[in-house]
């Protein structure tokens, strides 16, 4: 957070860069994280959350709008986020937020799951995102057999593409 504070008023200073570098103590930028912090408690008293990938905010009401496990993540960042996320996390807490969110493709943004990556390329305009298979939990097994449910322990979780909802700020 502060690093990223930080880069912000360095950017900010590119016009003035003759006079030298302008110095931000450390009192101004508590003062900046508390006024953000207070931003962010203001907006979320009016139902506005905060997607931790893009920044941007959104209805919290809006159950299609944000994915809520450890962190909340809006429905555009998901496939972007998820892959990268999955690999920082432990076993069990991989497979904990991935089935919820899953279930929440599923129950939220009509997801479809393909069992054959063969048949993603009729669904070449949705989005897609690789799971473990809820079946046998990625190990491609199930009562000691090849599990039917998946491919090699995968799934494929597919959403239309067009099934986004608009961020507060309306982009
Ligand atoms: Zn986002
Ligand atoms: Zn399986």
């Amino acid at each position: 957070m502060e690093e990223a504070l930080r880069t912000e008023c360095r950017l900010a200073e590119t016009g003035t860069a003759a006079d030298g570098p302008t110095v931000v103590t450390e009192g101004q930028l508590d003062r900046i994280e508390r006024y953000l912090v207070d931003i962010t408690d203001a907006l979320a008293q009016v139902g506005l959350k905060r997607c931790s990938c893009c920044g941007k905010f959104f209805q919290s009401a809006d159950p299609k709008a944000l994915f809520k496990g450890r962190e909340v993540v809006c429905y555009r960042c998901l496939s972007k986020w998820w892959p990268h996320r999955r690999g920082q996390l432990s076993t069990i807490e991989r497979d904990s937020i991935e089935h919820k969110l899953v279930h929440w493709l599923i129950r939220e943004h009509n997801a479809d799951i393909v069992r054959d990556p063969a048949k993603l390329g009729e669904k070449a305009d949705k989005i897609s995102m690789i799971a473990s298979c809820l079946e046998c939990n990625g190990t491609g097994i199930s009562d000691g057999r090849t599990c039917s449910r998946c491919y090699d322990g995968n799934i494929w979780v597919v959403t239309p593409r067009d099934d986004i909802p608009s961020s507060a700020s309306g982009s």
